[in-house]
């Protein structure tokens, strides 16, 4: 029996890499990265994303994150608010990415710094050696290592956009409790406060939106608050000089409906649920604790993926039909209209796109 190896030390594999270590299957943990980064995501862990990582012996309370109660909607000038199902919260991914990479070591994972270049079933071709082995996690997340690519839209993609806003007590009396999601034609912004006070402004749009904006992504975050008075607010005065992080080609509502012997897809390499449900992390930790029971029960890789995308398509499914009503003229609003009118239905949505 070979050493089963985890590529990617993001939630899914960090935390696929615990429970494969707890269970005494001694896994060796591959990341390209040495330094935790802060990857580009809302920071928003839903109630079901704070209730597993609890079970996981990870509170998200005790790391310090910012308790989130509300959902706040805005499109056009329309505002409305829901109470959400359970609370949720806001915490920097470089403080989860670091608590879930040190429990995985902590757990007895052997964490190795090597970037992969191609990886096929039984084996990784790193930087520095080729690796061989019978069961492969991949956690590249993001990321698509060659061999293992997903397919991907040419037909103007989504991109990610982040930009953090420093602590200030206007904003912290703006956002207060709430995730915000801001509703523009051809994408959104949501917002929420994390662990120090700062906001974390994360924006999901269509590479056209960017191209009208010359693509500069300051020049674009100006035009959204020209038109919307409530993010401009939140944003205050741009410099310029703000680090801008951008994401390319984020392939939206993909699912791994198959897969190759020994290869059990994880995260958003088993399912890439649009980012304004707020769910992907959920994603990521259902998906590893289910690859590693079909491992440890000799489930094969193949039916452990039939089984998760069954699992996954009711959340990726609705989450996608939100995303493309939100991002037209008049669906945006629409939305925040209902949502104001029917909080039951805003919440029966939020609970639907739960995994
Ligand atoms: C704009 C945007 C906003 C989002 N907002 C939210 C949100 O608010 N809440 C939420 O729950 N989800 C959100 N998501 C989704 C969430 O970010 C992902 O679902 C989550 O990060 C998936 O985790 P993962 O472990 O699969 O991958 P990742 O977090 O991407 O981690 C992948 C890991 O693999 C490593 N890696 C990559 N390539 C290689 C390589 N070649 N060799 C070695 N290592 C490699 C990386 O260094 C990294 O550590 C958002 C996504 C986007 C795009």
């Amino acid at each position: 029996m070979t050493r089963p190896i985890v590529l990617g030390a993001g939630p899914a594999g960090s935390v696929a890499a615990s429970l494969l270590a707890r269970a005494g299957k001694l896994p060796i943990l591959l990341d390209r990265d040495a330094q935790v980064g802060d990857a580009i995501c809302g920071g928003f862990l839903s109630w079901k994303t704070a209730a597993a990582l609890r079970a996981l012996g990870c509170d998200p309370a005790a790391l310090g994150a910012h308790r989130a109660n509300r959902l706040r909607l805005f499109a056009s000038d329309k505002m409305s608010e829901a109470v959400l199902p359970e609370q949720g919260f806001g915490l920097s991914r470089r403080a989860l990415d670091t608590a879930l990479r040190d429990a995985a070591v902590a757990a007895g994972a052997e964490l190795v710094i090597e970037r992969a270049r191609e990886v096929g079933p039984g084996r990784i071709v790193t930087d520095a050696c080729e690796w061989r082995t019978e069961a492969l996690f991949l956690a590249t997340g993001k990321h698509d290592v060659r061999g293992e690519a997903r397919p991907r839209s040419s037909h103007d993609p989504a991109l990610g956009l982040r930009i953090r806003m420093p602590p200030s007590p206007e904003r912290t009396k703006l956002i207060g409790d709430a995730i915000e999601l801001h509703l523009f034609e051809g994408g959104y912004a949501g917002i929420v406060l994390q662990e120090d006070g700062s906001a974390n402004v994360c924006l999901a749009l269509r590479k056209s939106a960017m191209a009208d904006a010359g693509g500069k992504p300051h020049d674009l975050l100006r035009a959204y608050a020209e038109r919307a008075p409530a993010f401009a607010e939140r944003l205050g005065d741009l410099e310029g000089d703000e680090a801008v992080d951008t994401i390319g080609s984020v392939p939206y509502g993909w699912i791994a409906r198959a897969t190759e012997a020994g290869v059990y897809r994880l995260g958003d390499q088993a399912a890439v649920i649009p980012s304004l449900a707020g769910e992907g992390m959920s994603i990521a930790l259902a998906s590893a604790k289910d690859a590693v029971a079909a491992y440890c029960s000799g489930t094969s890789a193949q039916d452990y993926q039939a089984a998760f995308a069954r699992r996954a398509a009711r959340p990726v499914r609705t989450a996608e039909a939100l995303w493309r009503v939100s991002e037209t003229r008049r669906g945006g609003p629409a939305i925040a209209a209902l949502a104001g009118r029917l909080p039951a239905l805003a919440r029966l949505a939020m609970r639907l796109s739960r995994i």
